[in-house]
């Protein structure tokens, strides 16, 4: 299969320089590869997605010179596809429901932060089955469960970033320790975790490497055991070192000086941002 990347932002805020780095990069290898590069709006977050953001990081990456094949793809739009993949979990016993509070289930929801923990769900609800269900409960995966029927499949993912390039397995008791029960979605508001979503538009898109930030290798293990479990194909993931700012901080998306926007209303020029990410 010919190289096929993506550039997956969540539309929650400007782009930085961080990000577009992270695009360029992908850009760049899919360009040299001779293969795909796609753009898909990681908007499953329904609160905090703006179309406004979607569509100032379509122009801004348009200014920095970057095309795309084919359309962007809005996660959002497309809510309904991911159905199959969480009923067919349900199938396999894997899932159970959680109606411990909002606030819990939105920390596991969010688009993750380079720092804050993941937090490994304390199993409160981990005795329900299935037919107690209400509205409004998030569904968990019953991960112990999941592992025991992925015993003697190898859990495996190639990474081809300079930090952790190789063959990595996935531990079963570290993916126990570290992982635990996620939520994949929530009743009623048809949200859908974001690892989760992400990882089956992978597929579905035939990417064949996943380029993006070291802070998103933490997911990968939940990614590559979902993907496991429901008989898809693995990418190969390349995470590559994130940019930092002058005192060696982490750009976040809020720090609205390092926006590609502001660099371009203060005359800078794509160029200009090439040199700075050194790419
Ligand atoms: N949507 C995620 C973010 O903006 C990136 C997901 C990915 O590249 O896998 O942080």
């Amino acid at each position: 299969m010919s190289f096929a990347t993506r550039f997956a932002p969540s539309p929650t805020g400007p782009l930085h320089i961080g990000h577009a780095y992270s695009a360029m990069l992908g850009h760049q290898m899919a360009r040299d590869a001779g293969g795909r590069f796609l753009l898909r709006m990681e908007d499953t977050d329904l609160e905090r997605s703006k179309p406004e953001w979607a569509a100032l990081i379509v122009e801004d990456l348009t200014w920095l010179g970057l095309t795309w094949d084919g359309p962007v793809v809005s996660q959002a739009a497309q809510l309904d596809s991911y159905t199959d993949s969480v009923e067919r979990l349900e199938t396999m016993g894997l899932l159970y429901p959680c109606s411990c509070t909002r606030a819990d289930i939105r920390a596991a929801l969010a688009a993750p932060q380079e720092g804050v923990a993941h937090d490994v769900y304390p199993r409160t609800c981990k005795a329900r089955t299935m037919s107690t269900r209400k509205d409004g409960d998030a569904l968990r995966l019953h991960l112990d469960r999941a592992l025991e029927q992925l015993s003697g499949t190898p859990v495996r993912f190639a990474e081809t970033g300079a930090a952790h390039a190789g063959l990595h397995t996935v531990d079963a008791a570290q993916a126990l320790r570290e992982i635990g029960d996620v939520v994949l979605s929530r009743k009623g508001e048809d949200i859908v975790a974001y690892f989760l979503a992400s990882a089956l538009d992978d597929v579905a898109q035939g990417i064949t490497h996943v380029v993006r930030g070291e802070d998103l290798f933490a997911f990968t293990a939940i990614q590559v055991i979902l993907l496991t479990l429901l008989d898809l194909p693995v990418p190969i993931y390349h995470h590559h070192a994130l940019i930092r700012d002058e005192a060696g901080k982490r750009l976040a998306k809020r720090d609205d000086a390092k926006a590609i926007s502001t660099f371009r209303n203060e005359g800078y020029s794509p160029d200009d941002i090439k040199r700075m990410v050194e790419i």
